[in-house]
């Protein structure tokens, strides 16, 4: 019997191996069956998503606010209408997508066709992290199904109000045999990962993207690994400090700075630095009050592990604290801080922060900056600010990051033509747009030839017996 009960979805009863493998054959008969490959039931699995977010809008922010106590507006910024354009989107454009390309093609070829199939992988494992726990795991989806897989998702086990949302509510919305879940933390994970899939999509640390990436390589898996790491901002000071205070800290503050993308720590010259300070206390008091923690806009920590280590670094950084460096255990709140005068060795610019604490490593110029960015892991994004046009082009041609944005932060991720992913140990591949088709697609080259006689003629001297002739033809 390869039925699965979904009320029992998140109960392995010691057994995870054989429940894995139910759930991963119900996927692959799914597939096999041909029912996910028709434009048609991509459309209305996508038209049943988008009714899923527009029905479920409050129940989506209410997820958030018991996870992370989101705001409402954070929570429908970032998750709910995010998802919901992207859906859009790919609605509107599944039938360019999905269409066989015909690429151009050489004057030997002229009589043949050449052509790109858009071939979905088959069954896809679909892993996520917890601080945009809808977003992480829903976007992914979309672009999965567009591209005519089978699904498994994998939420993450810290966000657990959301993933009760998504194991909840998705089966009411989409095919319940072609997209299923397995709720569980790292052991679940583990077991998950012993079965073979056709492409593997994960979304969170480093450390946990190499257990993905090796557990893949078995099977030759192919994946795309969406990491993290620490990256930079470098300001110089041709800027308007009050604007680029402005959008350094909402993209560190947001969501507690629990933001793969969030601006790690800043590279600037002292002088930069300490207008940069002035600047912020005024930024801060504007956005969350005299008082931060009674501001309902800050989210609060997700839990005891990442405050006490968030905890950690306040406490090794005491001497550099600039702004705030106050926490509170029983309310999972660390104040928005910025910490100055800080050097490369610190603690704080050992690991991702992944929390709403904002160093400054003072440099002396762009090219110190450069080296420096260039001597560590290669970031997931890489931000600067400057007015000087040339400066911008040699940071981009002189350094490596997935991808930039010169002049603000985290609204690269708006543009849905802008493929988002890392490189090196910020990840591989990328998604968003049409980038999360293609992410989900295999790219099946053909040639089709015919029997037209003038074609085998031309096309006769490859034939033995090989001659000198045949060769200068
Ligand atoms: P997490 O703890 O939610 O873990 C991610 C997933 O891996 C979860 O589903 C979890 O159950 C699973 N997992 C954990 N340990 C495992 C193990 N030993 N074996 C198998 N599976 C395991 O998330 P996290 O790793 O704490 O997420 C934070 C990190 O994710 C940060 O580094 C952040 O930068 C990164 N991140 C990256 C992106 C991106 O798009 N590039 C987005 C969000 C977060």
């Amino acid at each position: 019997d390869t039925t699965i009960n979904m009320d029992n979805h998140n109960t392995m009863n010691g057994n995870g191996y054989y429940f894995c493998s139910q759930i991963v054959n119900k996927a692959r008969d799914t597939f096999d069956s041909g029912v996910t490959k028709p434009i048609e039931w991509r459309r209305k699995q996508l038209k049943n998503l988008l009714r899923m977010y527009e029905e479920n809008r409050n129940a989506m922010v209410d997820a958030l606010v018991k996870d992370l106590r989101r705001s409402k507006m954070e929570a429908i910024l970032l998750e709910v209408d995010y998802l919901i354009n992207d859906i859009r989107n790919t609605i509107y454009n599944l039938d360019d997508w999905v269409a066989p390309v015909k690429p151009p093609k050489g004057l030997v070829n002229m009589l043949d066709d050449v052509v790109i199939y858009n071939d979905p992988y088959g069954v896809v494992l679909i892993i996520g992290a917890w601080n945009y726990p809808l977003q992480l795991l829903l976007l992914p989806l979309a672009g999965a199904i567009a591209a005519g897989n089978a699904v498994i998702l994998k939420p993450s086990e810290l966000a657990e109000a959301s993933a009760k949302f998504m194991v909840e509510t998705l089966p009411k919305y989409v095919d319940s045999d072609a997209v299923l879940l397995v709720e569980g933390g790292p052991e679940e994970t583990s077991e998950l990962l012993k079965q073979r899939f056709d492409y593997i999509f994960y979304t969170g640390g480093t450390s946990v993207g190499r257990i993905v990436y090796a557990a893949a390589t078995k099977n030759l898996t192919p994946v795309t690994l969406e990491l993290g790491g620490k990256s930079p901002v470098y300001i110089d000071n041709t800027v308007d400090i009050e604007v680029t205070a402005k959008r350094i800290l909402w993209g560190k503050f947001i969501n507690a700075g629990q933001t793969c993308i969030a601006p790690d720590y800043i590279l600037c010259s002292r002088s930069v630095q300490d207008k940069f300070v002035d600047a912020a206390k005024n930024v801060l008091r504007e956005f969350y009050g005299e008082d931060p923690q009674k501001s309902p806009d800050l989210c609060r920590i997700i839990n005891n592990r990442h405050f006490s280590r968030l905890q950690a670094l306040i406490d090794a950084s005491k001497d550099k604290v600039a702004i705030g460096g106050r926490y509170d255990a029983q309310d999972k709140y660390i104040s928005p801080t910025v910490l100055a005068n800080v050097s490369a060795n610190d603690v704080i610019m050992k690991d991702e922060i992944f929390g709403p604490i904002l160093p400054i490593v003072p440099v002396e110029n762009a090219y110190e900056a450069i080296k420096f960015i260039n001597e560590r892991e290669k970031p997931l994004v890489l931000y600067a600010f400057t007015t000087d046009e040339q400066l911008a082009k040699r940071i981009a041609e002189n350094t490596s990051s997935g991808g930039m944005c010169i002049n603000d932060t985290v609204m690269q991720m708006g543009v849905d033509t802008l493929p988002f992913g890392g490189v090196g140990s910020s990840g591989m591949g990328a998604y968003h747009g049409k980038a999360s088709f293609d992410t989900f697609t295999h790219k099946k080259s053909c040639l089709i030839r015919n029997f037209a006689a003038i074609g085998e003629k031309l096309g006769s001297g490859r034939y033995p017996p090989y001659t000198d002739g045949k060769l200068s033809f």
